[in-house]
């Protein structure tokens, strides 16, 4: 039996754990963790660091929250789960009903899928069974944006940037998709109309096979940390519905406020037909994702030859992830969400700004509670990320980004010692 506080055990790690995209024989440094609490990350020589990155954007109300982990608790002592073939139970329909609140409008069928990878592998599911139900067997390709990530399970992985992805490595086995370049006009730009033309052509010479357009609304996450124009989404709505291609918006990052807006298609003002939502869905405690979409869609699924959709992970709306779910969800507004991203826009443009003057440093952008130093080379992470923890804060660079999504909590002064320690990071390592 154990019990208690598990020493982590490095050399046993070092030797038979997987990290993300890691390798068994040279495996990267990896700090061990004891404990997490607000901003703070705790490491086993009891070092804290105040922490940029909750958790890949999922973390938002901080660690250790008294609320969440009471939630979890609760229901832990009901049941921690049951099946949901056959059997449901209230805190699967309680996020239900919040999901279909706070979403677009239109969206009000939902499917619980245990990551974000599931819920958009269940989207593009959904779109291919919508197109069959209706006779059109012919539209089987997914068409999607450059420097885009959706996952990495196959049938995202064929969706994300064929550059920048795993296509060359997977390339014979993964299904073969359309792509059109990624938007250039900035979220800041003056709109360049000629943006959306390579879409529109694509439509045009391809919507017979194109069964949906896949994006991820406005900020373009692990592909390049990119924030296109919100006139493209708007755009690409209208193209859409001209040449009857559905649209799914991919909110696994951008979703629960990070962006500015609640949901990032709010900054177009439109409505997908279908959304995946991840990542901040359960403030970060419990893996948990859902593809929601309209009515339409959900009934053509349904009168169409297998009459359901097909699709029913074993571990499908975990009630303790609901349950946290709904807490986290409640506290997002309890806390006023608008007016924390707010002050992370602010301290993150004031914070990150000295950025710019440095040499090396390409672009400096802000956007809700993202912000980002884009190098002009790929980042040394094997440099830069010790320079980080020697400093006190946790921030996990990617290819030429150096950025932070801090969790919505994070007060203005630990704000300052993030951005501040980041640039002297920089600094001292470029
Ligand atoms: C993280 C992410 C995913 C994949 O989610 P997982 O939970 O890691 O499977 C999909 N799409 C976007 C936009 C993401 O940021």
């Amino acid at each position: 039996m154990i019990s208690g506080f598990i020493e982590p055990d490095l050399a046993f790690d070092r030797e038979h754990l997987w990290h993300p995209y890691s390798s068994m024989t040279e495996p990267a440094t990896v700090w061990p963790v004891v404990s997490a609490d607000g901003v703070r990350i705790t490491l086993a020589d009891g070092r804290e660091l105040v922490d940029g990155m909750a958790s890949w954007w999922c973390a938002v109300h901080g660690y250790n929250h008294p609320v969440l982990n009471a939630a979890v608790l609760e229901q832990l002592s009901r049941m921690s789960h049951v099946m949901f073939g056959g059997l449901t139970h209230g805190p699967a329909i309680e996020l239900a009903k919040r999901l279909i609140k706070i979403t677009p409008a239109s969206l009000d069928k939902v499917f619980l899928a245990d990551s974000g990878s599931v819920s958009v592998e269940v989207a593009i599911k959904m779109a291919i069974q919508y197109q069959q139900a209706r006779g059109r067997t012919d539209k089987i390709r997914l068409l999607s944006l450059r420097s885009g990530y959706h996952g990495d399970t196959l049938g995202a992985m064929s969706v994300c940037d064929p550059d920048r992805g795993m296509h060359s490595l997977f390339s014979g086995i993964l299904p073969q998709q359309y792509f059109v370049p990624a938007p250039q006009t900035r979220f800041d730009e003056d709109w360049n109309p000629d943006d959306v033309a390579p879409l529109r052509a694509m439509l045009e010479d391809k919507h017979a096979e194109i069964a949906a357009l896949i994006l991820e609304p406005v900020v373009q996450g692990a592909g390049g940390m990119r924030f296109y124009h919100p006139e493209y989404l708007k755009q690409a709505r209208l193209l859409c519905d001209e040449f009857d291609v559905l649209l799914i918006a991919d909110e696994i990052a951008t979703g629960f406020g990070r962006s500015g807006k609640l949901f990032a298609c709010e900054h177009a003002g439109i409505e997908p037909d279908i959304m995946c939502v991840g990542k901040a869905l359960t403030g970060g405690y419990m893996t948990l994702a859902a593809t929601l979409t309209n009515r339409h869609i959900g009934e053509t699924i349904s009168a169409g030859d297998a009459g359901c959709f097909m699709h029913g992970p074993t571990f499908m709306g975990s009630p303790v992830a609901c349950r946290v779910a709904c807490a986290s969800l409640d506290l997002l507004f309890q806390n006023d969400w608008q007016s924390q991203v707010t002050a992370l826009e602010a301290g993150l443009k004031a914070g990150l700004a000295p950025a710019a003057e440095l040499a090396s440093v390409k672009d400096v952008r802000v956007l809700g509670g993202i912000g980002v130093i884009e190098l002009e080379e790929p980042v040394n992470t094997k440099v830069l990320q010790p320079a980080c923890v020697e400093r006190g804060i946790w921030v996990r660079p990617f290819a030429h980004n150096f950025y932070v999504m801090p969790p919505f909590v994070m007060g203005e002064e630990d704000l300052e010692f993030l951005t501040g320690n980041m640039i002297g990071a920089l600094r001292e390592t470029l």
